[in-house]
């Protein structure tokens, strides 16, 4: 007895996340998924790492050859038993020949589910700012195949339908053929006047959109060298895109920027530079790894009571020292008698998560902040508990030393670099096709330093804006020989995210 069923999911347009909840759901329980060359590769990242991942471009090598082969595959997983996701661009029922894939499971009686995805015409009038309908303008619209009749004599398309009456018109696969359709449209009576739009991968990073009319957008795809794949949107209603672009207008739109973090830490500051319009490279530096011993931490977290100030300088210090205590078997109360400082607003917000209020929190978010705060205290015999990661300065510890307090400052975070650069961030450097790299600590640039080797990272970096979190950073910035552009009034990553936009707009 099969428990084999084959999803027919649409992937949506290109912007990952443009995949319905559904979508989803399928790719996360897939044994199988079949992918075309329009889904977005990124998607494959809900499948389970143990499932099978086939490029449906490889089967075959002929277009139609190539359906026959991918059916075939399809019926024979599902046979097999296996859950299958056949994720296709866009929408597996516009142009998606997901009909002829779902004939061929019925044949061979193999369950089937499709899940509609957000087609490249809905995508890209969305995301070029171009109503496919307008209560003043149009009140149809009509998907058609820029392919047909490639070859056939008669036309299975009614062009003077399509030309008159003023609807919308949206061409799907309709590059190389443009020149001859949009001729079609004129001899069957629309004014040459009409505006179009050429987009292509829309939704994506690389989104671009050309407009013209039905008379000159043929020479100007020409002559601008503009490729497949892309939507040809032919109406009034593309006029209104001068006033409705949103996509293209964001500040870092088409601004390639590489983000150095630590891998575990990336991801929101990388979503605010996307959210900005830029298209972000992650390169973990950095990999966050317990102690080699905890004996020191759990030592002093058992003393707490006898502190008479704990110093946090990182979100990654609260995390590591909460979950310690948490592993010992405490909680906030060991730390009644304890004050907190706390470096740094993100810090602060994470000490709060675990209910505590900090009493101390420096201006300056630095090692020379924390000091000047605590030099205005008596400190004299106070003792002084400071959880770090390994490669910390010592700054703290020395200057509050001299101060005449008793610190202990043991290790409860390692910081372990990565030997390689990610292979899409190393190919876009030797590509010079960054615009921009980021730097939010003196490690993130000292690491690369280490891992491409001082004189490659200058070569690779130059005419690459850097932009550094603050002047320590700025110093290990400088102290290997870059030059840093961009370094925001306060060292923070919503700051360091606006310094960007600033200086990109
Ligand atoms: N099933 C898909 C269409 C597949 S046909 C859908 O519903 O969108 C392939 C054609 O789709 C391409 O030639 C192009 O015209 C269009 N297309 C797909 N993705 C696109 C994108 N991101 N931007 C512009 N056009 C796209």
């Amino acid at each position: 007895m099969s428990n084999g069923i084959v999803y027919l999911v649409g992937a949506g347009p290109g912007d990952p996340s443009l995949i319905t909840l559904r979508g989803v759901e399928c790719l996360k329980k897939a044994d199988v998924v079949v992918y075309d060359y329009l889904a977005n590769e990124l998607l494959l990242s809900h499948a389970p790492a143990s499932a099978e991942r086939i490029y449906a471009g490889k089967i075959g090598g002929r277009h139609n050859q190539g359906q026959d082969e991918i059916n075939s595959l399809l019926v024979a997983k599902g046979r097999d038993g296996k859950i299958v996701v056949r994720l296709k661009g866009g929408d597996p029922f516009v142009f998606g020949r997901g009909g002829e894939e779902c004939e061929a499971l019925r044949d061979a009686g193999i369950p089937f589910e499709v899940i509609p995805g957000v087609t490249a015409a809905v995508g890209a009038s969305a995301y070029s700012g171009i109503p496919l309908t307008h209560r003043d303008i149009t009140a149809s619209v009509a998907f058609v195949t820029g392919q047909e009749g490639k070859g056939k004599e008669e036309s299975n398309i009614d062009w003077d339908r399509l030309s008159l009456g003023g609807g919308t018109v949206v061409f799907y696969m309709g590059v190389t053929t443009l020149r001859n359709n949009m001729q079609r449209m004129m001899t069957h009576g629309r004014s040459p006047d009409t505006p179009v739009a050429l987009v292509r991968w829309a939704t994506t990073p690389c989104q671009q959109v050309l407009v013209g009319t039905l008379a000159d957008i043929a020479d100007k795809a020409e002559s601008s060298g503009f490729k497949p794949p892309a939507v040809t949107i032919v109406g009034e209603v593309v006029a209104l895109r001068e006033k409705l672009q949103w996509f293209d207008r964001r500040p870092l739109c088409g601004k390639k920027i590489i983000v150095t973090r630590a891998a575990e830490q990336a991801g929101e500051f990388s979503g605010s530079l996307a959210a900005r319009g830029a298209t972000v490279l992650e390169c973990p530096t950095i990999r966050l790894a317990e102690p080699e011993s905890w004996q020191l931490l759990d030592l002093a977290i058992r003393d707490l009571p006898s502190y008479n100030w704990v110093v946090l300088t990182s979100g990654n210090a609260v995390r590591y020292f909460f979950q310690r205590m948490n592993t010992l078997g405490a909680d906030a109360r060991a730390l009644a008698n304890c004050r907190i400082c706390a470096v740094g607003p993100k810090t602060a917000d994470e000490i709060r998560s675990f209910g505590i209020k900090p009493d101390l929190i420096p201006a300056d978010y630095t090692a020379e902040g924390v000091v000047h705060e605590f030099s205005r205290l008596d400190m004299q015999n106070m003792r002084v508990l400071f959880p770090r990661a390994d490669r910390a300065r010592n700054v703290i510890p020395s200057e509050l030393k001299r101060m005449g307090a008793h610190v202990d400052s043991p290790v409860a975070y390692r910081n372990i670099f990565p030997e390689r650069l990610p292979p899409e961030t190393l190919f876009a450097l030797e590509k010079r096709s960054v615009d921009c790299i980021t730097f939010t600590s003196s490690s993130t640039v000292q690491n690369l330093a280490a891992m491409l080797g001082e004189e490659l990272m200058l070569d690779m970096l130059k005419g690459v804006v850097v932009a550094s979190i603050g002047p320590i950073t700025s110093k290990s910035c400088r102290d290997l020989g870059l030059k840093v552009d961009i370094e925001p009034a306060s060292y923070t990553l919503a700051a360091l995210a606006a310094a960007l936009e600033a200086h990109f707009s």
